[in-house]
């Protein structure tokens, strides 16, 4: 049965998570921001305590959680560490990398690569979309043509995240273009030390700055078998498989991001009232925060009942269309809300206007807002 309160043990672990990226993973964030910083040192750290592995179990060297606790971890993490670049950077390496490695990959690449993975040594990256396809991930032109001891793959990603720093990918090619994405698409571990392939310089972009992203190169590179993820043209599955977890758990760190934020705005907001605004000013902002007080918890609840079916086994596609859907178009209104509220305070480079570039990519990732409708609408029958 979903319980809406957590256990103490995973209050505990929210606490210890806060608490953690408080101590170990904050400071200087404007300056990450505004140089695009992403420095190792962050990414060990995290690895004490395991972050970059939360959901895999631990004899792999995770710290074994189900989805559901993932998600409150993450959400620890949101609300303790104020670098969502980073943040974005450790979720998508654990949930559209390592989460697909852990339920697909062959035991020998499990027990070679999962271990780094978790503790911090290992960073990973999911290439997917490709410079002339996104939404339409499937219609990729990355092709892995079949040889007899492996495959020889060549093409371009674009997009990657921890692309340009990762010692690991997560790759899909077609294997039979014409199947697409009926079994013509198959998934490939690459071993930067290993696999020649060629990365871009990282992109300058708007938000999310810390997380390096950035173009993958493949010419004509060989890829033994045993590199293989899942089975032959099994691809399209796991990628799916792997966006329910980023869809219900990735959401976690913006509603730590905004819970964080919403209690700074209440916070400036009490102190206007303490220094003596005019009622009807503030009327209108606590009924703004109050609607986002309300639309934060429907929000929540949400992706807790996602992740909790996800834990029970059961398919959540809808369900993490849903949470996906409420959660990042909330993150973009919400944030916009507040930066407007510290007026020209917050305009340039405070923490609020940080968090407004870093909300606008969230109805990008793992599927556009309409995409998620287009999910929604099908399980309608629309
Ligand atoms: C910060 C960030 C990180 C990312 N990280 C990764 C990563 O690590 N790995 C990776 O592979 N990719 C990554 N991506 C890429 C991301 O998955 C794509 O940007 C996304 O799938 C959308 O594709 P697109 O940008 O080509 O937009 P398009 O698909 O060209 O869409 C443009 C617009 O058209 C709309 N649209 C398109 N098709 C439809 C349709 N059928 N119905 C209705 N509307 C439609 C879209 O909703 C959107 O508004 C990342 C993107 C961002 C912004």
């Amino acid at each position: 049965m979903f319980s809406f309160t957590p256990t103490d043990e995973q209050k505990a672990l929210q606490q210890e998570i806060k608490a953690f990226a408080a101590a170990h993973l904050s400071g200087g964030e404007e300056l990450r921001d505004r140089s695009q910083q992403f420095d190792r040192q962050w990414w060990a750290a995290a690895g004490q305590i395991r972050l970059p592995g939360l959901a895999i179990p631990e004899t792999y060297g995770g710290r074994g959680l189900d989805p559901l606790s993932t998600l409150l971890a993450l959400e620890a993490l949101g609300y303790g560490c104020k670098d969502n670049g980073l943040n974005f950077a450790i979720s998508a390496h654990l949930l559209a990398c390592v989460v697909p490695l852990w339920l697909y990959g062959s035991e020998e690449l499990k027990e070679t690569y999962l271990p780094g993975l978790c503790n911090g040594e290992l960073i990973a990256a999911n290439a997917m979309s490709e410079p002339s396809s996104g939404s339409d991930a499937f219609q990729m032109r990355t092709l892995a043509v079949e040889e007899a001891s492996g495959f020889r793959i060549s093409g371009a990603k674009s997009f990657v995240s921890n692309g340009p720093v990762a010692d690991g990918v997560l790759l899909y090619a077609a294997t039979d273009p014409e199947r697409g994405y009926l079994g013509g698409i198959t998934a490939f571990w690459l071993d930067r030390r290993i696999h020649d392939y060629k990365t871009g310089a990282p992109w300058n972009k708007m938000g999310l700055r810390s997380c390096p992203l950035g173009e993958l190169f493949f010419d004509n590179m060989n890829v033994d078998k045993s590199f293989l993820v899942g089975r032959l043209g099994r691809g399209a599955m796991i990628f799916n498989r792997s966006m329910e977890w980023e869809r219900v758990c990735l959401g976690g760190c913006h509603l730590g991001n905004m819970q964080r934020l919403l209690e700074m705005a209440t916070q400036l907001v009490r102190d206007q009232i303490a220094g003596g605004a005019p009622r009807h000013e503030r009327q209108a902002i606590s009924y703004a925060l109050a609607e986002m007080q309300a639309r934060l918890e429907s929000a929540r609840l949400m992706a807790y009942s996602a992740a909790w079916k996800m834990g029970q086994g059961k398919s959540v596609s809808r369900e993490a269309a849903m949470a996906k859907l409420s959660i990042s178009e909330l993150y973009k209104k919400m944030t916009l809300m507040i930066a407007g509220l510290f007026g020209a305070a917050g305009h340039p480079n405070g923490e609020a206007e940080r968090s407004q570039r870093d909300a606008m990519s969230s109805t990008i990732y793992s599927g556009t807002s309409e995409m998620q409708k287009n999910i929604i609408a099908q399980s309608m029958g629309l």
